[in-house]
């Protein structure tokens, strides 16, 4: 599907949050609208476990519980993905989700001259975000994320090919939420302290929300070029 990008960012920018603040439907939304090209860590170790391969057995016990994928597997996937893009442009969405991982990718982008530009902290309360992950929705085709109430998958398609991911049980959900408490809200004082992070309310539609982000990456990217 083209989409005409009228005001395209050359910009690195990673999307923090807790799981449901609608990292994916922002990234999806800036990759069809400003040209950068989403990276979501989560899409990349879905389509692994779908694969078949060996590891991707190993990873799906992680991911249907909710716990993090182990570092060095979502590393070398992340190097790969970011490498395929040129390290130009691109939005991380779901990377990084521990102060190692962090350490890892100012690293890695530091040796290719490629800093991140802006890390977007989307914040949301933790009811909202409770509702949104058990109304959540997916195509299990394109990965595109709906919602029960707020985006309802299209009425012409087969209601079977939007399934609730495993991960989005209420046990996989508490369970997903404490190890963002515990292992993924560090990252946010680590971009805050080297003046990284953008705050931005994540409550309300995603078109008022995406309109927040865009406003924030439009006076940054005006400073970038
Ligand atoms: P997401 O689609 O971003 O909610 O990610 C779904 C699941 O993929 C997470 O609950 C983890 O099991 C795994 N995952 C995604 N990104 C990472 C990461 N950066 N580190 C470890 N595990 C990850």
């Amino acid at each position: 599907m083209a989409a005409l990008v009228v005001l395209a960012y050359r910009m690195r920018i990673a999307l923090f949050g807790s799981p449901g603040v609608g990292k994916g439907t922002q990234a999806s939304l800036l990759e069809k609208r400003r040209g950068l090209k989403s990276i979501s860590t989560g899409n990349i170790l879905r389509a692994v476990v779908d694969s078949g391969s060996a590891l991707g057995e190993k990873v799906r016990a992680y991911m249907e519980d909710g716990r993090l994928v182990s570092g060095p597997v979502v590393r070398k996937l992340a190097e790969e993905a970011i490498a395929a893009q040129g390290y130009d442009q691109f939005i991380l969405d779901g990377y990084p989700r521990t102060e190692e991982q962090a350490d890892w990718l100012t690293a890695f982008l530091g040796a290719h001259g490629a800093p991140l530009h802006a890390v977007i902290y989307l914040r949301v309360p933790t009811e909202v975000i409770v509702n949104r992950l058990s109304r959540r929705r997916v195509h299990r085709e394109t990965g595109e994320n709906y919602h029960l109430d707020f985006k309802l998958p299209p009425p012409d398609l087969d209601p079977g090919l939007f399934i609730q991911r495993p991960d989005d049980r209420p046990e996989a959900i508490r369970l997903r939420l404490d190890i963002y408490s515990q292992e993924t809200r560090p990252v946010e004082q680590y971009y805050r302290q080297r003046g990284l992070l953008f705050d931005v309310d994540g409550v309300g539609g995603f078109e008022e929300v995406y309109g927040r982000i865009d406003a924030v990456l439009k006076k940054a990217a005006l400073a970038v070029s």
